[in-house]
């Protein structure tokens, strides 16, 4: 008899332009699986009449949240008005979702973020975003690339005793990049555990000691498109994993 595996709850989208779909890339799902944990997508609705509770009985269905990518985070949560440079936001999504964020802390299940879910970690948490890097940052390189999704395109280094450090164990990586938004300020009890050579934060993770939660990790890089080439990348999936079966990384 195998042993059990952790069920991973995975945020998903919501797209009310795409006829109403339920949308949750299949990398995520595929990642959760190689790093072997099972997978179950949590969609947002409109239906929910309270997103507080709902994510908190969403959470007692699994053991870890990651939180994936996707459109812009609403400003208006970490109390500015839309940039002109504003993408697509969801706040059905950004509601249920910074829900799950609050209670994963609160109640000490592991949360990986990435991308979006990176940047969304960090508002519900407490901190802000840059709402557009070429905007608010004129010498920061292009984290937007035109190109295959697995393919790396930038440095980072990753900061020495971090959790992320213990985790991939290297100093500097080469990580692919899909975002014009950026983490900034960071969130109370967050720490950067990586940046890119222009200093926009490609990694958050919550400082030990800072609440009941001993997982709560953020990279602003795909990971889960990277693995197959890559496979130093499943190692933040395994991590999750490992974590919600009470391990440490
Ligand atoms: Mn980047």
């Amino acid at each position: 008899m195998s042993a059990v595996k952790p069920v991973i709850i995975i945020s998903a989208d919501w797209r009310e332009e795409a006829g109403g779909a339920i949308e949750l890339g299949n990398w995520y799902v595929s990642a959760v699986i190689q790093a072997g944990g099972i997978p179950l997508a949590a969609p947002p609705s409109e239906d929910f009449d309270d997103f507080e509770s709902a994510a908190s009985d969403i959470l007692s269905a699994g053991s870890a949240l990651l939180l994936s990518g996707g459109p812009d985070v609403d400003p208006c949560f970490f109390g500015q008005g839309p940039h002109r440079r504003l993408g697509r936001v969801n706040p059905v999504r950004d509601q249920l979702e910074m829900a799950l964020a609050r209670h994963a802390l609160k109640r000490g299940i592991p949360v990986l973020g990435i991308c979006r879910g990176m940047q969304l970690l960090n508002v519900a948490a407490g901190g802000g975003l840059v709402q557009d890097i070429q905007s608010s940052m004129p010498k920061a390189l292009c984290h937007f690339v035109q190109a295959p999704r697995a393919y790396p395109t930038h440095w980072v280094t990753v900061v020495p005793g971090s959790m992320l450090h213990r985790i991939l164990g290297h100093d500097r990586i080469r990580v692919n990049s899909f975002h014009h938004q950026a983490c900034s300020p960071l969130a109370p009890g967050f720490v950067q555990a990586a940046r890119a050579d222009d200093g926009v934060v490609e990694a958050i993770e919550l400082q030990p000691g800072q609440g009941p939660s001993h997982f709560a990790l953020g990279v602003q890089w795909h990971p889960e498109c990277m693995f197959r080439k890559f496979p130093l990348f499943l190692r933040l999936f395994e991590a999750l994993v490992k974590a919600a079966q009470g391990g440490m990384p």
